[in-house]
C-alpha cells in the first residue's frame, strides 16, 4: 500500500502557506476520562485495554513497586499497513503538558492524556504506527498502522515529533533505527523534511512549523 503523506496546509499560488488559527484546534475533550485509567505499573496490576489489538509489556523493575521505563506496548496479532489500532476514544483534556501527554493543537492548552494502554507506545524514529490527530475532530483521533504493516509481538511504536513541539522532556534516543536522530526534543528542532520522512505530521505542527 502507497501511503501518501499531504499537507493539509495547502500552499497558495504566490507560495504562501495558509496557516489554520488557533481556535481551528480546539477540542472539546473531558475534564475525566470516560473510562478511569489507573497507569499500571508492572503486570501484576496490569488489565488491557485493548485485549484484542495490543498488550503492554513490562520489563520488571529491581525495585518492587518502581516502574520500569523500558515497558512496551507489543501487537496482539498480525495488522495490514494503514490499518486502524485504536481510536482516541478515553482521551481528556491534559491540566500540563507533561511526559504523558499528547500534543494535539499549537497552543499551550492543547495536550491530551490517553487514559489506555498506548500510554505505552514508545518512540521510534523508525516508528511502527502513526498517530492521526486532525484539527479540532477528537471523534477523528486514531492510531494507525504504519506503512511497513505490523507483526504479532512486534513493538507500537510512534514519531514523538508528529504530535509534540517542545517536549516536557526530550532524551537520547535508542531505538536502533538507521534513521535515528539521537536527541529527541520535538518538532521545533527538526526540519519539515525530517518530519515528513518519518511519517504524518499532524496539522498542528504543520502550523507550528510554517510559522517558525
Ligand atoms: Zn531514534
Amino acid at each position: 500500500m502507497t501511503v501518501i503523506v499531504s499537507s493539509p496546509n495547502t500552499a497558495t499560488q504566490n507560495g504562501a502557506v495558509k496557516v489554520p488559527t488557533v481556535n481551528a484546534f480546539d477540542a472539546d475533550l473531558p475534564a475525566e476520562p470516560a473510562v478511569e485509567f489507573i497507569k499500571p505499573i508492572s503486570s501484576a496490576s496490569y488489565t488491557a485495554t485493548h485485549p484484542e489489538q495490543f498488550e503492554v509489556v513490562f520489563s520488571e523493575s529491581a525495585e518492587p513497586g518502581v516502574e520500569a521505563f523500558s515497558s512496551k506496548l507489543v501487537a496482539k496479532h498480525d495488522y495490514a499497513p494503514g490499518e486502524l489500532l485504536a481510536t482516541l476514544s478515553n482521551a481528556s483534556q491534559a491540566p500540563v503538558k507533561a511526559y504523558s501527554s499528547v500534543q494535539y493543537g499549537p497552543g499551550p492548552d492543547h495536550h491530551l492524556e490517553l487514559n489506555s494502554d498506548l500510554l505505552f507506545m514508545n518512540h521510534s524514529c523508525a516508528p511502527t504506527a502513526q498517530l492521526q490527530l486532525p484539527a479540532g475532530t477528537p471523534a477523528r483521533w486514531e492510531v494507525h498502522v504504519g506503512p511497513a504493516g505490523l507483526a504479532k509481538g512486534e513493538d507500537i511504536t510512534f514519531f514523538y515529533p508528529s504530535t509534540e513541539w517542545d517536549m516536557a522532556q526530550g532524551f537520547d534516543c535508542n531505538c536502533g533505527a538507521k534513521t535515528c536522530l539521537g536527541n529527541v526534543q520535538g518538532a521545533k528542532y527538526l526540519t519539515l523534511e525530517q518530519l515528513e520522512a518519518r511519517g504524518v505530521v499532524n496539522d498542528h505542527i504543520r502550523a507550528l512549523k510554517a510559522q517558525q
